[in-house]
Formats: C-alpha cells, structure tokens, sequence
C-alpha cells in the first residue's frame, strides 16, 4: 500500500461538536482548504450516555452555525424542515431538544461535509519549521499550515480507583449497565451524569439489590438558569472574562459552577419522586443519597469493594459495593498525537493547553502556523468553554483569525448584554472609584 502525502490550510484532529462547527463553518469560506478527521468509524456522542430520554442543557440555537450564520443549510431548524419534521416538532413544544435528536442533527451535518473524515485516526503530529506533519494511521501524511485540536476531554478517574468490568467511569455506563441487575451498586459524582446514571438504576426492571449515590457536593444542586444567568454565556461576557485578572478567573469560574454543572431541574424532580416512590409507596429502605461524602479510598474486598470517605464533620464512613460507577467528571489532557511537538506547547496546571484570547495555544513555533485548542478554555476563557452556548462564534472567530479576514458579520453586530459588567452603558457615566 502506498502512502499519499496531501496539503491542506486548516487540519482539524477530532470531530465532536466542537470541530464539527468548525468545519460547518469553514466549507463554506472561499479559499480555503481544510480536513477534519475522527478516529471513530462515524459520527457518535458520548453513546455510553445516550439514555432515550436525556435532554440538551443548551438550547438548540446553539447549534453547529445559528449563532453566527442563520442561513446556513447545517442549521438545526434546515435539518428538521428537510427530515419533513418541522411542524410535528414545534407542536411538541419542547422545553429543551432531547440528546438523541441533537446527535441525530449532528450526524446529519457530519454526513453532508467530505471536509469530514472518518476512521481517520492522527497518529502523530509534527512541524517541520514551516508546516505541521499528520502522520495517519493508514500511513498518509497530511501537511497543514494550522491545527484545530478538537480531542475532547478524558474520563476523570480518582487516583487508584481500581478500574475494571466492575468499576469503571459512567461514560461507559450503557455499554455496561446490564451487569447490575440485583447487585449492591455505588455512583460515585453528584452532576448531571451521575443524575442520569441513578435515575436510570432507580427505575430499572432489573434494577440493583442496593443503591448508594455519594456526592462530594454539599447538596445535590441543580443547574442555575433563566435570563440573567444566561448572560453569563454570551460574547459580551466571554470578552469582560478575559479582561480579568488571571488569579480572579480561578475565583470566578468557581463561583459559576453550578450555571452549567448543575442537574437538569427535570432529571433532579423524577429522581426524587421515584425516591418518595421507593420509600413511601414500596416501603423500601435500599436507596440512599449521599451528599457531602468526598470518596478517598476504593479497595477490592470480598469479591467486591469497600469505599472510604470522608463526612462533612471530618469523620470516615465505610461502604461495600459490588459495582462502583466513577461518574466523576473529565479532564482536558493534552491528546498523544502531539507527542512529537508536546515540549514546544504551554500547558496549564490542570493538563489544560494554555490558550491566548484568540485560542491559539501558546508555543514556541512560527505565528502563521497557529494551533488552536477547543474546550482547552475552561480556566481561561471561562465556564462556557466545555458546552454548547459559544461553539459557533468561536468557530467563527477562529477561522476569521486564521484567515485575516472578517467573514462573519455576527462577530460584529452582537449586542453587549442586558447586564453592565464593566461599567459605562448608563447614558451618565458611572464613575470608576480607584481601589
Ligand atoms: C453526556 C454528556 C452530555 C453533554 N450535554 C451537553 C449539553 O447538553 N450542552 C452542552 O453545551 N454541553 C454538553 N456536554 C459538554 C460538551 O458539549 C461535550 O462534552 C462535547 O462532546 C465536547 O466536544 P469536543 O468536540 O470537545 O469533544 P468530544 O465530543 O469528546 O470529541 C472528541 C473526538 O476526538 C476524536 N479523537 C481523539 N483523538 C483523536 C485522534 N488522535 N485522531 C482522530 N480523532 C481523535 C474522538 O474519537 C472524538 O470523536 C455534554 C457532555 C457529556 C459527557
């Protein structure tokens, strides 16, 4: 088998919804020649979580395009017009797309762009000084002038958690779930994933023996939302987020958690009421919610495990389960691929790529070779970097960087928000008193 070796401006590596954008976004830029490329043998979204009735947390305006370019044929609402669905589902009245849909949507927008390569695994990524190389799986190599790294995060697995058919992270849950059925079961992680990972036990036919869901959390918190949260994910904000001074950021993304970590209102309600089922109506005493319980030991014991954790008043508790499911987040991590240039890359103290404002990530090789990093920017650019809410402006204003050319209007036109951040939309002048 011979090897090609192809040009291209813009290589993206991944393609989750956040290069997907990007390559919506970029197909239709004159001039411009770029390639995305997946490991996966097709388009797919976290289908360990893909429960039939989990919803978006985001609406779905905020799709591949809509944000900034209304009129692309890769919006959501082409794509319910052209499925011949767009009576039925505005009918429906949904309060929020459900996940299924959206991905379906997804899939959809991948089908249709050939810019978008799959079972094309990046292997390695190299800069000749003037070019990044993409040696490919197959054995092609493909050279570009900018990189889009689009790897996603990684499973978030607590140190020493011996993983296993019996324990391992919820993104697996699906593939997973049948072997619970009459089993003594722990879901480690009070967010969203953890939610859905419970509700599903917690209405099961075969449904577990035992269910404990421990939180390091001090309640189980919902999502923060309405309209004056949501200015939180705007351009406006996202522009007075990064005016802010480093140390402050790490302050405030804590304080915004809960705007885009917390349960969905709907998951937490049905959670509940299948509780007061269990307990009131059955008579059952084999569920317990654990909040405030910070997990720090997970050993084999018996067959199964025995978890030790920490209590609110400082004291141990102790706990035995026959499968423990780690929904404890994700983390970024810089992706393999990029070993052969990883010593040239900034990297932030969680594993993050360090992004400037325009999301490049900061290294030490030639500017018009840029690498830009996607949902790299929690630290940096603030909580709306790992969702939905932005993908397609940054997308946007990704490529008219790459470009050196305003491509999107809406980059321009955008109001500043409904609420007065820094000071100064009064028609008086608010008047700055120094520190
Ligand atoms: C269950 C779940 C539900 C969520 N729901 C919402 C929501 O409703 N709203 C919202 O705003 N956010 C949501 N999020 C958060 C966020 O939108 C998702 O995590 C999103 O998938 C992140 O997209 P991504 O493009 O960064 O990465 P990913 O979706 O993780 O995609 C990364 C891709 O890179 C590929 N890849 C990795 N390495 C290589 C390589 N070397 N070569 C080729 N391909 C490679 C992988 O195969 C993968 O397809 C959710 C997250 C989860 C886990």
């Amino acid at each position: 088998m011979t090897s090609e070796f192809s040009f291209t401006d813009l290589a993206g590596i991944g393609i989750g919804p956040f290069n997907l954008s990007l390559a919506a976004l970029a197909n239709d830029v004159p001039q411009l020649k770029t390639r995305f490329f997946d490991q996966k043998p097709a388009f797919s979204w976290h289908p360990g979580l893909a429960f039939d009735d989990s919803v978006m947390q985001t609406s779905y305006l905020k799709d591949m395009v809509t944000p900034v370019r209304p009129t692309s044929a890769l919006s959501f609402l082409n794509y319910l017009v052209l499925r011949g669905r767009f009576y039925d589902f505005m009918a429906a009245r949904f309060e929020t797309v459900s996940r299924r849909e959206f991905t379906d949507y997804m899939a959809w927008v991948a089908h249709q762009l050939e810019i978008c390569e799959f079972g094309a695994q990046v292997r390695e990524v190299d800069h000749d000084g003037q070019r990044f190389l993409l040696r490919m799986a197959s054995g092609d190599v493909v050279q570009a002038r900018g990189l889009s790294v689009g790897t996603g995060p990684v499973p978030n697995v607590p140190e020493g958690a011996p993983l296993g058919p019996n324990c391992f992270h919820g993104i697996e849950y699906l593939e997973r779930g049948k072997e619970i059925a009459g089993k003594r079961v722990a879901v480690i992680g009070g967010g969203q994933t953890g939610a859905e990972i419970v509700l599903d036990l917690l209405t099961a036919r075969d449904g577990p023996a035992q269910l404990t869901w421990l939180s390091r959390r001090s309640a189980f918190w919902q999502l923060q939302e309405g309209g004056l949260v949501d200015q939180i994910f705007t351009p406006a904000y996202h522009n007075v987020f990064l005016d802010l001074p480093g140390d402050h950021k790490k302050e405030v993304v804590a304080d915004q958690k809960y705007s885009s970590d917390g349960l969905t209102p709907a998951t937490a309600d049905e959670i509940y009421r299948q509780l007061y089922r269990h307990r009131h109506l059955e008579g059952g005493d084999a569920v317990s919610l654990r909040p405030g319980r910070t997990v720090t030991r997970i050993d084999r014991r018996f067959g199964g495990f025995q978890l030790q954790a920490e209590t609110p008043d400082g004291g141990c508790e102790g706990l035995n389960a026959e499968v423990v499911i780690l929904a404890t987040g994700f983390r970024p991590t810089v992706p393999g691929c990029l070993d052969p240039i990883r010593d040239r890359l900034t990297t932030e103290a969680g594993g993050a790529l360090a992004l400037d404002a325009r999301y490049r990530v900061l290294w030490d090789g030639p500017e018009d070779t840029p690498i830009y990093g996607m949902n790299h920017g929690r630290q940096s650019h603030g909580i709306v970097d790992p969702q939905l809410s932005l993908t397609a402006w940054r997308s946007a204003s990704i490529l008219e960087d790459f470009t050196g050319r305003p491509l999107f209007d809406a980059l321009r036109t955008g109001s500043d928000g409904l609420v007065d951040w820094a000071g100064g939309q009064m028609a008086e002048e608010s008047v700055r008193i120094p520190a």
